[in-house]
């Protein structure tokens, strides 16, 4: 079967989830490539800035020997139109040259090409009118405070590093520490840890350049410290960078943090002195057998038992609605432990949401994407039915909640949803 012929056969299979919605997981899930023209013809976009991870299916050498243009590939993709009549949707680009997606120059008009037809009009990330103010220290505003989702979210990941490491401890799924890597060996200015002045005057150029508003939202993160950095612990570490702009800015952005499971002391700190509003204590997957195989330093440091109780508790510091934990869609049908059937490896994950949403908590999901370095890069991505499937249980398990879209996304829906790395946004 055609991909074509899959996702008209998903559609009609789902008829509750669209088929833009089938089309932005697929090209996450398989990535997409760039012709060279279709880089060249378009001016003023904005570059993918490895924000955090690489979310990309080829290492940067390998990029690098399919062309050089790969590159510059833009940070998110937003297509529309088309033989379909298709809705303006983002995805978030994780770049693979020999995906069946490609953005080609056809007919002097950039096209998202699916296994060489056209598929939609494209349209590239702009560059946020501050991206070229310089700061103090000569770093880049990109590289220190790099926006996503359409301009809506400023992503601070202020350690570029975790200190699980190895096999043993790091999440199989993650590349942080080889992405710091070869982003330092490609010779890139890449900050292991965030100076936190120039997080404040890389913000207070945002603040006063962002005329229209766009930046809604601020995200603090990075990788788990399990020991001492800078000679604080994580959530001092953390907080640090929390008080500062809270001290500094106020409400002018809703200011989300992703970082360990606290407990609900450590979490109350957060909120009252970090003026953190959102919380998101990512759980990563739900099956208790895989937690423990996919992310053994979760296991070994704060255990699965205490990380979902402390996600729990955290609704009474923050509010169910503001504790929103992740999980990465997909990486339950991982090799050799997880589920051969995408039906079953959905159903597992439902429990989960089951268990959340009763409670007023919202998880939220991004797409698996096997990144060569993690030790699952070798694996085959998760099947497309198992998203579609995914993302029809998702939007029913709302409903029978009656949970409200979460805060600080964005507006939901299909043609508005900015939310870039997986459609769960795009279905509420
Ligand atoms: S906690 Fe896991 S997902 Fe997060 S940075 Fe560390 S290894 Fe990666």
């Amino acid at each position: 079967m055609s991909r074509w012929d899959q996702i008209e056969s998903l559609s009609e299979q789902y008829p509750s989830v669209p088929k833009e919605a089938i089309i932005k997981q697929d090209v996450l899930r398989l990535g997409v490539g760039f012709s060279k023209d279709s880089l060249l013809v378009a001016a003023g976009f904005k570059p993918k800035d490895y924000f955090i991870f690489s979310f990309d299916l080829a290492t940067l050498e390998e990029l690098e020997e399919a062309g050089e243009h790969l590159l510059t590939a833009p940070e998110e993709v937003r297509f529309s139109g088309g033989t379909w009549a298709l809705k303006p949707t983002i995805f978030n680009v994780r770049l693979a040259p020999k995906s069946p997606y490609q953005v080609e120059l056809i007919q002097g008009k950039l096209t998202l090409a699916l296994e060489g037809k056209p598929l939609s009009e494209v349209e590239y990330h702009p560059v946020p009118p501050f991206y070229q103010a310089p700061l103090s220290s000569g770093k880049k505003i990109s590289e220190i405070a790099p926006v996503l989702e359409w301009g809506y979210l400023i992503y601070l990941t202020v350690y570029r590093l975790c200190q699980y490491w190895g096999k043993e401890e790091e999440c199989q799924f993650c590349d942080i520490n080889e992405n710091y890597r070869q982003q330092k060996k490609a010779g890139r200015e890449y900050t292991g840890i965030k100076n936190s002045a120039d997080i404040l005057e890389a913000l207070q150029l945002i603040n006063q350049l962002d005329q229209a508003q766009v930046t809604q939202a601020v995200t603090l993160t990075g990788g788990s410290i399990t020991g001492q950095l800078s000679g604080k612990g994580e959530l001092d570490f953390y907080l640090d960078y929390a008080k500062a702009i809270s001290e500094r800015f106020g409400q002018r952005w809703i200011l989300k943090a992703v970082v360990e499971a606290f407990e609900k002391k450590d979490c109350q700190r957060l909120k009252d002195e970090g003026g953190v509003s959102i919380y998101h204590p990512n759980y990563e997957v739900w099956d208790p057998e895989l937690f423990v195989r996919l992310c053994p330093g979760k296991e070994r440091f704060v255990g699965r038992e205490n990380w979902m109780r402390r996600i729990v508790e955290s609704a009474e510091v923050f509010g169910p609605s503001r504790v929103i934990p992740n999980f990465v869609g997909g990486v339950e049908m991982a090799q050799p432990y997880g589920f051969t059937d995408p039906k079953k490896a959905v159903d597992s994950t439902v429990l989960g949401l089951d268990f959340f949403m009763s409670k007023g908590i919202m998880p939220r999901f991004t797409t698996w994407c096997p990144e060569p370095t993690s030790f699952l890069g070798n694996q085959q991505a998760a099947p497309l039915e198992y998203y579609v499937y995914l993302l029809e249980q998702f939007k029913e398990t709302v409903a029978r909640y009656h949970l409200p879209p979460p805060p600080g996304y964005g507006e939901p829906g299909l043609g508005k949803a900015v939310f870039s790395v997986s459609a769960f946004m795009d279905v509420l």
